[in-house]
């Protein structure tokens, strides 16, 4: 099982005969084939529209031994997440919020203060760990993206910038770091190499320590038919079930879990070392593994009804847009999440429906849309333009976009989104 060479092997050889990223059985069963797609994160700036744009296969499947739903690996992480990412988690007010709410809660819950120290892997712009400073909790952030790293020492936040792994791990530990809590939000989706990044937790951990993931759970994407939170940068779709299966094989032990309104509905994953009994068990873990049992996630057919919804939804929403634009409606959207670009990629939506989107990360701002070359804006734009449609991108952000854009009901504009139905926000 650690022998995590196999889960490694070039893309030439995984494309043909994959295997589960935990367990390492031969994948057979597709759970949703989205047909070729660009990276979702690789937009383009006007320099480069004139070039060649690579696209991959966008195919998750599912593992009938463990039930881990992943994707193939086309591009390295390091290619992905390199050098220089787009996404600045601070540029939205909700996750800023929900950090600092994260922050006073294990804080009192796990008596932390000035003598624990506290580690973030994908800490991105430092976002969370800011809000441990004021409390004069020691942190460390381990984060790939450079400029991402450098946005979080700019506010006082110590960076290694490295992917973390059981390698990382140990280096960090053989110069004296350790970790009273540890941090992981967002991020075991984007791990290419599950067992190795899980196996570093252990290592970093105290032995009275506490990790908590933050990941979507695999049970909303299927109830909530959220296929566009499916791209390549996402490696695995998490349920309880098979996620406390991984942790436990690195003597990892799930004690508490909670459900969060987060990106359509994540999970907040608390574990301890094994055998330590430091943290009760809460009720709510075996509450949660029974919620997924009942609705057939410990079996493999609840996940293959799935592609077969995608496809009828792809003609809905493709129906509306069709039936808008014939109605000489304009439509532009907001945001430039991957999300996004999953939806409008599968759907074949270019500047044919869709006249430009807005952003308000400035590093988006004059690039476009990986394959579909739709461009993004300043905001400003929308009340230039003031289209009939305003199509909400990053749905799980409605209600704060549909706030912040209220001005657009000054000209009859209306919200629309698209998952989990298409529906015009009145
Ligand atoms: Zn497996």
């Amino acid at each position: 099982m650690h022998n995590t060479g196999m889960l490694q092997a070039s893309s030439s050889t995984v494309a043909h005969r994959p295997h589960c990223r935990f367990c390492n059985a031969g994948l057979q069963h597709v759970f949703v084939d989205l047909g070729m797609s660009p990276m979702a994160n690789a937009y383009r700036s006007a320099s480069e529209q004139d070039r060649m744009e690579p696209f991959y296969p966008l195919r998750a499947w599912v593992c009938d031994q463990c039930l881990l739903v992943q994707l193939e690996e086309f591009e390295t992480p390091e290619q992905i997440f390199g050098t220089d990412y787009a996404y600045f988690s601070s540029y939205s007010e909700s996750w800023l919020d929900h950090a600092r709410r994260y922050v006073e809660s294990v804080s009192t819950r796990f008596g932390l203060g000035p003598q624990s120290r506290v580690v973030e892997v994908a800490c991105n712009d430092g976002y969370l760990l800011r809000w441990f400073l004021p409390r004069g909790i020691k942190v460390l952030g381990i984060e790939p993206a450079g400029n991402c790293a450098e946005a979080a020492r700019a506010q006082g936040i110590e960076v290694a910038v490295e992917f973390f792994g059981a390698r990382t791990a140990n280096d960090l530990k053989a110069r004296g770091y350790r970790a009273d809590l540890m941090v992981a939000n967002n991020v075991v989706a984007h791990v290419p190499d599950l067992n190795d990044f899980v196996e570093g937790f252990r290592i970093l951990l105290t032995p009275t320590g506490v990790v908590t993931f933050e990941f979507h759970h695999v049970l909303n994407l299927i109830r909530h038919n959220q296929f566009d939170t499916v791209y390549h940068e996402h490696f695995c779709y998490h349920s309880l079930s098979t996620f406390r299966q991984i942790l436990a094989h690195h003597g990892l032990q799930v004690f508490d879990v909670e459900e969060l309104p987060t990106h359509g509905g994540s999970l907040r994953v608390y574990a301890q070392p094994q055998g330590t009994g430091i943290q009760p068990v809460s009720t709510r873990v075996p509450a949660l593994l029974d919620v997924e049992r009942q609705a057939g996630l410990t079996g493999v057919d609840a996940y293959l009804a799935f592609g077969e919804r995608v496809k009828r939804m792809k003609r809905q929403l493709l129906r509306f847009l069709i039936d808008a634009k014939t109605a000489g409606k304009s439509i532009a959207a907001y945001g430039a999440p991957a999300k996004g670009n999953t939806l409008l990629n599968y759907a074949g939506v270019r500047n044919d429906f869709i006249d430009y989107t807005v952003d308000r990360n400035p590093h988006k701002q004059g690039m476009t849309l990986p394959g579909t070359q739709i461009p993004i804006h300043d905001p400003a734009k929308i009340f230039e333009t003031r289209p009939d449609y305003l199509l909400i991108l990053p749905w799980n952000l409605r209600d704060e976009i549909v706030a912040q854009m209220a001005g657009i009901r000054e000209w009859g504009g209306r919200f629309l989104v698209l998952i989990p139905e298409v529906e015009v926000i009145d």
